[in-house]
């Protein structure tokens, strides 16, 4: 009895130093930064402190948000559709333009569109795609007006 009371013990302390530690280490966001994808942002909107990471939306955006001067979040089914070609791959390399249109143009959603549209075509070569790919996601990303 004595004994169990002590491994169970040290089973709940090993537990919470762990857990400790794991708290401690948490970013500020608990995603880390998407590295493929950050290196196209930096390169699409001309911000060196350019960030993307893959994470759930926390405010219901649909697809990704812009939450900071120069960073934005992109759902996780977003991130996976610009890395694997599919019918769904356009609409979400235009998120991808568009949450960057943020970082250049700020707050204004037609901005941000705007500046979408206008360089689609180049954050798809950005993000690898090759120029038929990257004229088949221009011509099938739906913009808002601008
Ligand atoms: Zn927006």
């Amino acid at each position: 009895m004595r004994k169990e009371r002590t491994t169970l013990a040290v089973v709940i302390t090993t537990a919470l130093v762990f857990c400790a530690g794991a708290l401690a280490a948490t970013p500020r966001y608990s995603s880390p930064v998407n590295t493929k994808l950050t290196q196209a942002m930096v390169s699409y909107t001309g911000r060196a402190d350019a960030t993307v990471r893959c994470f759930h939306v926390a405010d219901g955006a649909d697809g990704g948000t812009w939450i900071d001067t120069a960073e934005v979040q992109l759902e996780p089914r977003i991130c996976a559709r610009i890395r694997v070609w599919s019918i769904w791959t356009p609409s979400a390399v235009e998120v991808f333009a568009h949450e960057g249109g943020h970082i250049v143009k700020g707050m204004s959603e037609g901005d941000a569109e705007c500046y979408a549209k206008a360089n689609i075509r180049r954050a798809a070569r950005l993000l690898g795609f090759g120029p038929h790919k990257a004229d088949v996601i221009k011509a099938q990303a739906l913009f808002d007006a601008c």
